[in-house]
C-alpha cells in the first residue's frame, strides 16, 4: 500500500521541456490508468493519471500550454513545444486529471485502478493486483481537500 508519510506536502510538475509548470497545494488522487485507444495513441503506451482539486492547482508556466477539445465539455492539455500530454479537464468537474509522469515526485502514490482494459494493447499484460474495469468505472476517490500530500 502507499505510505502517506512519504508524500510531499506540495507537489510540482511539468512537461518535458519546462514550458508548462504547475504546483498543487493539496492532496492528489491515487493513480488510475486508462488503456482506451485515445490514451494509448496520445501517450504511446497507456495513460497513468492522478488528479487534484482545481482550486488547489495553479499553473506556474503556461506559455506553451495548448488545450484541445477531446469530447463535448472535455479538453486535453498538452505542451505545443515538446508534445507532452499533461491534463484532462471536464469543464464542470471540480477536479482536474494530471498525467502521473508529469509529477516531479510521485512518491506515496500507486496504481489503484485500470480503466478501459477491453481496449488495451495486445503487447502487454496488466500484472499488478489493482482492479481492472473493461470499460470506465473509476472508483478511486478524490482525497479530502485538507488531507496531507
Ligand atoms: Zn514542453
Ligand atoms: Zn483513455
Amino acid at each position: 500500500m502507499s505510505d502517506p508519510s512519504r508524500s510531499p506536502a506540495r507537489r510540482t510538475g511539468g512537461c518535458a521541456c519546462g514550458g508548462v509548470r504547475f504546483a498543487i497545494d493539496g492532496p492528489v488522487k491515487q493513480i488510475v490508468t486508462c488503456h482506451c485507444t485515445a490514451c494509448r495513441r496520445q501517450t504511446g503506451h497507456f495513460l497513468a493519471f492522478t488528479a487534484a482539486w482545481k482550486d488547489q492547482m495553479r499553473l506556474e508556466g503556461e506559455e506553451t500550454l495548448t488545450w484541445r477539445t477531446s469530447s463535448p465539455g472535455y479538453r486535453r492539455g498538452f505542451c505545443s513545444r515538446c508534445g507532452s500530454m499533461l491534463f484532462f479537464d471536464g469543464e464542470r468537474d471540480e477536479k482536474i486529471s494530471i498525467a502521473a509522469g508529469a509529477l516531479d515526485d510521485a512518491s506515496g502514490l500507486e496504481i489503484q485502478a485500470h480503466l478501459f482494459t477491453a481496449d488495451k494493447g495486445a503487447y502487454y499484460e496488466i500484472l499488478d493486483g489493482a482492479p481492472q474495469y473493461a470499460q470506465g468505472g473509476d472508483t478511486v476517490p478524490m482525497p479530502p481537500r485538507d488531507a496531507d500530500g
